[in-house]
C-alpha cells in the first residue's frame, strides 16, 4: 500500500520533450498506437524511430531487470525510441512547446514525472501491489513537482501504473522474443525487420488504444 503523497501540476515546460540525454523509449504496443493513429506507412514508422546504440556488455540479468531492455541489432544493442531533433528535442514536439501526437504519446511521457515498482504479483490482478516514485530526471528538472503543486491522487496514478506495468510486461516478453530469435540467427536483426515483427502483433491493437 502506497503511504507517500506526491505533488505534481504539469507546467507544459517541455522540459521532458526536450532534454537531450533522454530518449523517449517505446514500447511495441506504442509503435503500433502511433502507426494506427497517424496511418503512417512502413517507412514513415522507421523515419519518426531511432535505435540508440548502447555501448556497454551487459549480461542477460541485467538485461532482464531494466524497465525497457535494449534490443540486438546489426549494430549492436540498442534502445528504441523516438527520433530526435539536432537540438535533442522530440520530433513530436512543435514550435509552442505541444506535443503533436499528444493523445497517441507513448506510455512513458503519459507516466512522466512518474514511475512504478511491482511490488508483488499474485494470480488475480486486484493482488497486484505497485509503488510509485518519482523518476531521477523529473527530481532534476520537472518544475511541476514543486512544493506549489498540489497532491495528486495516489490512486488514480497507481490506477494508471498497473495498466503501464502491464504494458511493460508484455513489451519486454515481446523483447525477449526478439533477442532470444536474433542470438538463434532465426531472424536478421535490422531495423526493418524489427518493424515488420511488431506490424504482425497488429491484432492486438483494438485493446491498446
Ligand atoms: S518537465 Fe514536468 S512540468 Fe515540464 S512539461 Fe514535463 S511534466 Fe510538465
Ligand atoms: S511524444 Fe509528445 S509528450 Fe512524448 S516526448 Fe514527444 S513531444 Fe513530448
Amino acid at each position: 500500500m502506497q503511504k507517500d503523497r506526491f505533488k505534481f501540476r504539469c507546467i507544459c515546460c517541455a522540459d521532458c520533450c526536450s532534454d537531450k540525454k533522454t530518449i523517449v523509449n517505446v514500447t511495441y504496443l506504442d509503435i503500433l498506437r502511433i502507426t494506427k493513429g497517424l496511418n503512417l506507412s512502413f517507412n514513415e514508422i522507421l523515419e519518426i524511430l531511432g535505435f540508440y546504440i548502447y555501448e556497454k556488455n551487459v549480461s542477460n540479468d541485467f538485461f532482464k531487470k531494466m524497465v525497457i531492455p535494449p534490443i540486438i541489432t546489426e549494430k549492436g544493442n540498442a534502445f528504441v525510441g523516438l527520433l530526435k531533433k539536432s537540438t535533442g528535442a522530440c520530433i513530436y514536439l512543435d514550435e509552442e512547446k505541444k506535443c503533436k501526437i499528444y493523445n497517441l504519446r507513448p506510455m512513458f511521457c503519459r507516466t512522466f514525472p512518474f514511475i512504478f515498482k511491482l511490488l508483488n504479483l499474485r494470480s488475480s490482478n486486484s493482488k497486484i501491489s505497485i509503488q510509485m516514485f518519482y523518476t531521477t530526471k523529473a527530481k532534476e528538472y520537472c518544475k511541476g513537482i514543486s512544493v506549489d503543486a498540489p497532491y495528486i491522487s495516489t490512486k488514480k496514478w497507481i490506477k494508471i501504473g498497473k495498466k503501464v506495468l502491464k504494458e511493460l510486461q508484455d513489451n519486454n516478453k515481446f523483447l525477449e522474443i526478439w533477442n532470444t530469435n536474433v542470438k538463434k540467427d532465426r531472424v536478421k536483426a535490422t531495423a526493418k525487420k524489427f518493424i515488420k515483427t511488431i506490424l504482425k502483433f497488429d491484432r492486438k491493437l483494438k485493446n491498446v488504444i
